[in-house]
């Protein structure tokens, strides 16, 4: 009998962060136990949803959260249906039943659906213009909403509420928090605390609005504004509600599980059902439902034991502290945090460094503590208050001491077994051994190796000076916080090329093999990375690797969230023709799609068409592709110019097409899209393009590293030109330095800011010389582009392999 025939079947009902952590642990203990299912409603593998703060003020963006890539999936053989919603399971036939229809057997269930954000039933509240703040789509909501409007208001003074509040006062927006009671945090923070708080936000130029209960939301359709109990208003063209979380006990409920609050589960997350479980925010244990991951991953960890038959303690409850992840805001609380009789309380208040601290005893143990100001003992403060530790003179001293006499390294006094990494469980003995055995000498590996610092990423500072106290002489403060490109490296970008240079290595599989890659076969963040930097390096030597692109770029399409494509066929400078327009409208009919759409760069987008047909089209269409998923050339969006516009003093439109035609097709570190203009009107909007260029005053004017998309920038002037062959020029200069000193996936906008644009000037402009030949590398380059759809069609393996066999899940990238 084969192995798959003898695992037993696990469906994992949610692909969050409990869930998915579950996996992890289970996977770690028995790999070959189980055939895992997972089901995730949203479009997305696991991602690291604390971050989502960090997402909506613009510090990270999605790709950065995500914890296990479709790779990681693939790579432990675990069937993933993202964007499927599981309605049921029948008990009785031990079957898990989804929206869609499917349904599929099951030996164990886990349900790890979490929870809703809480909408308050108040009259208005289905206006348009209010959001939760839960998920991706609702980060990219309040993203959208910060470009066309100003005014916010997010209701909710909790953790999620500030988070949120502080994301769009960053985009922009004019924000006041709403908030039921006079304090902040109430539920984490005391009086003394919450006040600190609320005035270092304000000082940050956050409005609240205290004390004040919501009744009714103003406006028609969408939302215009807020009216209190008081009969007060507030003007809102947007509102978030942070009000609370509710389990998401819909499954649960319709598998007739016990639900109370959550789905009720004992202290092995078994449910009312027999091998039906529940772990994370949509269970109740002992009573309480949790919304912090530390509790899930102790759940999941009890779990992932119990389900692998090895021995393991009880889950008893949790200890949960909060620590606020809003930058130049350092708020901790754990435990109990108000003064009571029955408790001794231990303070300092220092006005001046506006630092709070505070310490709760009971019978002379640590029971709770608050930290305003100064985080650093928060780590250790949690474990004293888990472990129940018996106040002592250091311990004293250690929380107590002024934030200068603490700056030292106090890695050294944390005791082995002290968790480090709350929400991971991570000791320090954990991360000790980690950096012996393995050589560790980065954070980021640590984090790779350990967990330590992956979830809300407060433990960093703690995780940096045990790497410190470990490494003791060796350590290197630079290149400790030096990034690989990925987990599977110790080495940059920088690095990454010039080894590719001087060892004259032509293949993903040797890269990895002769600059010592710790994972032999990489990942999905570092094998489409090197595929590009030996594309750029070796152009006419290196044979591109597909299986390394993501799929839109191994598909040639865009793939959308129903597993259909979208296909845009080339259309130079945004101009098209009656015949290519009755061309494309025939195509759209014999096909059936779904939609046309005008994008934003100018190009027709037909939505909606199956794997299958996309070479059929191709062929009908008889077009080079538009690029429309490639890390290429997109667009160049160009004005209607001199050839018919009044003000026209160049003809953007010829040139537009002159610079399409001739950088078409080129791999670029990531997306890049150029605009013409024929006059300072900028009706092509150069401002917000990787190369805007502007016609005025008889010369052309050359703007580089705008962006228009979630990280907005507004483009430099790089300089003026005066005729078209100096503009051709400087155009490919540009595009091939950008090539060879970007990293795979930064932006031209993120570019200018890391290496400056006086050094981006010198290099493309003053230094005619280097000009030159960064254009010359730039036509060896464009020698050897071709055109994908064409490709496809001349090769019928190809055709059938991608086309025909190929599974691609929903949501993949
Ligand atoms: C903005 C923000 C900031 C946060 N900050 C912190 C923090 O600083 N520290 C901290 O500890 N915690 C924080 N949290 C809370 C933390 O993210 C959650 O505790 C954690 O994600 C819960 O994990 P979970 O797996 O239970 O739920 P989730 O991560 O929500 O995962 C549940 C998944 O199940 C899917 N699902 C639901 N129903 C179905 C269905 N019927 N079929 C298929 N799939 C389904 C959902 O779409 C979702 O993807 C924050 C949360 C947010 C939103
Ligand atoms: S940018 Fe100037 S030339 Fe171009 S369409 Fe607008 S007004 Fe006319």
């Amino acid at each position: 009998m084969n192995a798959t025939t003898t695992r037993q079947r696990l469906v994992v009902i949610g692909n969050g962060m409990a869930g998915i952590n579950t996996v992890e642990q289970i996977l770690k203990l028995d790999p070959q136990r189980y055939e895992i299912t997972v089901f995730g409603s949203e479009p997305y593998p696991n991602y690291n949803r604390i971050q989502l703060s960090y997402v909506l003020e613009k510090s990270k963006s999605i790709d950065e959260i995500i914890l296990n890539s479709w790779e990681w999936y693939r790579e432990n053989g675990i069937d993933l249906r993202t964007g499927t919603t599981v309605t049921r399971i029948d008990t009785d036939s031990r079957t898990v039943h989804t929206e869609d229809g499917t349904v599929v057997p099951y030996d164990k269930v886990i349900v790890a659906t979490g929870s809703k954000p809480l909408m308050l039933p108040i009259p208005g509240a289905d206006k348009e213009g209010i959001v939760g703040f839960r998920d991706i789509a609702d980060c990219e909501t309040m993203l959208h909403a910060a470009k066309l409007y100003r005014k916010a208001a997010v209701i909710g003074g909790g953790l999620l509420g500030l988070e949120a509040a502080k994301g769009l006062l960053k985009l922009g927006m004019d924000v006041t928090v709403v908030h039921l009671v006079e304090e902040l945090m109430e539920r984490q923070l005391d009086r003394t605390a919450s006040l600190m708080l609320q005035a270092e936000l304000e000082s940050q130029g956050l409005k609240f609005a205290t004390g004040r209960q919501t009744a009714e939301f103003l406006g028609g359709q969408r939302v215009t504004g807020l009216r209190f109990s008081d009969g007060t208003t507030l003007e809102a063209e947007f509102v978030v509600m942070a009000a609370g979380i509710r389990p998401n006990t819909e499954v649960g409920r319709a598998s007739g599980l016990t639900v109370n609050r959550g789905i009720v589960v004992d202290d092995y997350m078994r449910s009312s059902a027999p091998d039906v479980y529940a772990v994370g925010e949509c269970g109740e244990h002992r009573g309480v439902c949790y919304g912090l991951v530390a509790p899930l991953f102790e759940q999941g960890a009890v779990l992932a034991k119990h389900l692998c038959g090895v021995e393991t303690k009880p889950y008893e409850g949790s200890v949960v502290s909060t620590q606020l992840k809003i930058s130049g805001v350092d708020v901790f609380s754990a435990g109990e945090f108000m003064d009571a009789p029955d408790l001794n309380v231990v303070r300092m208040h220092d006005e001046w460094h506006r630092i709070y601290k505070k310490v709760l005893l009971r019978g002379g143990r640590i029971v709770g503590g608050v930290l305003v100001g100064d985080g650093k003992q928060a780590a250790r403060l949690q474990q004293w208050i888990r472990t129940g530790t018996v106040m002592t003179e250091e311990i004293h001293a250690a929380i107590m001491g002024t934030a200068a006499a603490e700056a030292g390294n106090s890695a050294a006094d944390l005791p082995d077994e002290e968790i480090v990494c709350g929400c991971n469980g991570v000791t320090k003995k954990h991360i000790v051994d980690a950096i012996r055995d393995n050589g560790l000498t980065t954070v980021d590996e640590i984090k790779a190796c350990t967990g330590a610092s992956r979830s809300c990423g407060g433990c960093r500072p703690v995780v940096e000076q045990i790497l410190q106290f470990t490494l003791g002489d060796k350590y290197d403060s630079a290149a400790a916080k030096k990034e690989g490109i990925c987990g599977c490296t110790k080495l940059t970008r920088d690095e990454v090329v010039a080894g590719i240079q001087e060892k004259g290595l032509l293949t993903s599989k040797e890269v990895m093999h002769v600059l010592g890659w710790d994972n032999p076969e990489g990942c999905s963040k570092c094998r489409p990375a090197l595929n590009y930097y030996l594309g750029m390096i070796w152009p006419a030597e290196h044979q591109d690797e597909k299986d390394s692109r993501f799929v839109n770029e191994r598909m040639h399409a865009n793939i959308q969230k129903d597993g259909t494509f979208g296909v845009v066929p080339r259309m130079y400078g945004g101009v098209t023709t009656p015949e290519d327009l009755r061309l494309i409208a025939d195509v759209a009919v014999k096909y059936n799609v779904k939609l046309v759409k005008v994008t934003g760069g100018q190009r027709l987008d037909l939505l909606g068409v199956s794997k299958e047909d996309l070479p059929k089209i191709w062929e009908d269409l008889g077009m080079p592709s538009g690029y429309a998923y490639a890390k290429a050339l997109r667009t160049v969006k160009t004005c209607v110019g001199s050839q018919f516009c009044r003000f026209g003093t160049k003809d953007s439109m010829g040139m537009g097409i002159l610079l399409e035609k001739k950088f078409e097709r080129l791999d670029m570190p990531a997306k890049f899209k150029l605009a013409v203009n024929g006059c300072p009107r900028n009706c092509a909007e150069s401002s917000t393009k990787d190369i805007g260029i502007v016609g005025n005053e008889g010369a052309w004017e050359i703007y580089v590293g705008g962006n228009g998309g979630i990280k907005s920038r507004l483009a430099d002037l790089l300089c003026k030109v005066k005729t078209d062959e100096e503009l051709v020029e400087i155009v490919a200069a540009f595009m091939q330095h950008y090539r060879e000193t970007g990293k795979y996936l930064e932006r031209t906008s993120d570019w200018i800011e890391r290496v400056g644009l006086a050094s981006v000037t010198a290099a493309v402009v003053e230094d005619t010389e280097n000009r030159k030949a960064l254009a010359a590398r730039m036509e060896t380059a464009l020698s050897q582009v071709k055109e994908p759809w064409k490709e496809v069609l001349d090769n019928p393996v190809l055709r059938q392999r991608l086309y025909s066999e190929i599974q691609v899940p929903v949501g993949t990238k």
